[in-house]
């Protein structure tokens, strides 16, 4: 079993129903929920006219390798009905692998620690919910790059909860 730790986001639509619902198929899948973090509003990042996206990440545990459950994460946005309508554009359900154990993958489709992990505050805040002391290949402790994130994104803390 490895763990792995999944971003989810969603900006369209009931998004905290969105983000409960692709946890509970994930666990359909096989993944093993061992930690959920807290919830977060995010202005969108790249294209700013479209509503504001709701954040956070768990931890899984999983007899999956890396590309297969990127399989099952993109099974899950596509039954979910994720319209791709443009890079950085609304979505009712993102699911990105951020972390596999302390594993790098280079892949055409699959690319981890997530390329831009370390820069992107609605990345690094639920993840240090979830995972403050596990290292990023190449980058170093989770709570050191959440310490050391200069950018000047705005991300909220919510009352919702995955629970
Ligand atoms: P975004 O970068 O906004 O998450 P998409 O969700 O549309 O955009 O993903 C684009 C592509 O990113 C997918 O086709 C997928 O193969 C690729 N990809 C590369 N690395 C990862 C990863 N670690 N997790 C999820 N998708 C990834
Ligand atoms: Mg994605």
């Amino acid at each position: 079993m490895s763990k792995a730790v999944i971003a989810l986001g969603s900006n369209v639509g009931d998004t905290l129903s969105n983000l409960k619902k692709a946890v509970r198929l994930l666990e359909d899948a096989g993944c093993r929920v061992l930690a959920k973090s807290k919830l977060y509003l995010t202005e969108p990042w790249g294209y700013a006219d479209q509503d504001d996206f709701l954040n956070g990440a768990i931890i899984v545990d999983t007899e999956l390798d890396p590309l297969s459950l990127l399989g099952v994460t993109q099974g899950i946005e596509g039954k979910m009905g994720r319209e791709k309508l443009f890079l950085n554009g609304p979505r009712n359900i993102d699911l990105d692998i951020l972390l596999y154990e302390e594993e790098t993958v280079e892949k055409e489709n699959l690319v981890i620690p997530h390329p831009r992990l370390h820069q992107r505050l609605f990345v690094l805040m639920p993840l240090n919910d979830v995972a403050s002391q596990w290292k990023v290949p190449g980058h170093g402790k989770v709570s050191e790059l959440l310490a050391n994130y200069l950018g000047d994104e705005r991300v909220i803390l919510t009352d919702l909860s995955l629970d």
